[in-house]
């Protein structure tokens, strides 16, 4: 089994999934105690945070370039970049490790592609919502996506930040992403990115009209796949 590098932190309360997912899968494949390998290297999410709102990704990509090169140099044989928004600066970030990086859109277009789904709605932050770096990555693997209103869009990502990120599941917020997700479907999308990996601590499958494909989870499969079974 390889062992794992994550670059966590954003927020800790998705890291503490992806932590958890990755081990489930390990002790599924492998059983009694088997369990992952891995490197954790968690920023602090508040300076993060007020370097995207200021627009510098460069030192974005600087700081999770040297926690990459870190984690390598701890003996990680691939990195996992426990958000999609800093999926971003993944080119800055490969510029400083020589290790795989397993992109995130990559592995939920794999996903949606597996079970014949060709539209998919898009949830996330505003960045991952409203600019190009996610949809031209999904779309490169022949899918069309849809995102929410520009509305439903400050409200889908507010409460990621001011609600998600701290901790903090509201029910009325829960109702404000099915209802999006409704409007979404009646748009035509046939499956429901969740692509941000805090979400899925507020909405789960039961909930919601159109299948849900969460980031965190297909990202901790994936990875698991990766270190158990690639040579
Ligand atoms: N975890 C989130 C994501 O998957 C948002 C936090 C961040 O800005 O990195 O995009």
């Amino acid at each position: 089994m390889k062992t794992i590098g994550l670059l966590g932190g954003m927020s800790w309360e998705s890291t503490l999934s992806y932590y958890r997912l990755i081990n489930e899968a390990v002790k599924a494949q492998l059983g009694g105690l088997n369990s992952a390998k891995l490197i954790l290297h968690s920023v602090n999410f508040a300076d993060i945070e007020v370097l995207q709102r200021a627009g510098d990704w460069h030192q974005c990509g600087q700081i999770l370039g040297e926690a990459a090169h870190g984690l390598e140099l701890a003996g990680a044989q691939c990195i996992v970049i426990c958000t999609n928004t800093m999926h971003k600066v993944v080119e800055q970030i490969t510029q400083h490790t020589s290790l795989p990086v397993l992109h995130v859109a990559d592995v939920v277009a794999n996903a949606l592609k597996a079970q014949g789904i060709g539209c998919a709605a898009l949830l996330g932050t505003r960045f991952t919502m409203q600019e190009s770096f996610y949809i031209e990555r999904l779309q490169s693997h022949g899918l069309s996506v849809i995102v929410p209103s520009e509305i439903e869009q400050k409200a889908v990502d507010s409460i990621i930040y001011q609600e998600l990120c701290l901790g903090k599941i509201v029910p009325s917020s829960k109702a404000k992403y099915i209802e999006v997700i409704n409007t979404l479907a009646q748009r035509g999308a046939r499956g429901v990115i969740l692509g941000c990996t805090e979400i899925g601590l507020l909405i789960a499958q039961q909930d919601c009209v159109l299948p849900l494909f969460d980031t965190t989870y297909l990202h901790a499969q994936a990875v698991v796949n990766y270190a158990i079974n690639s040579q």
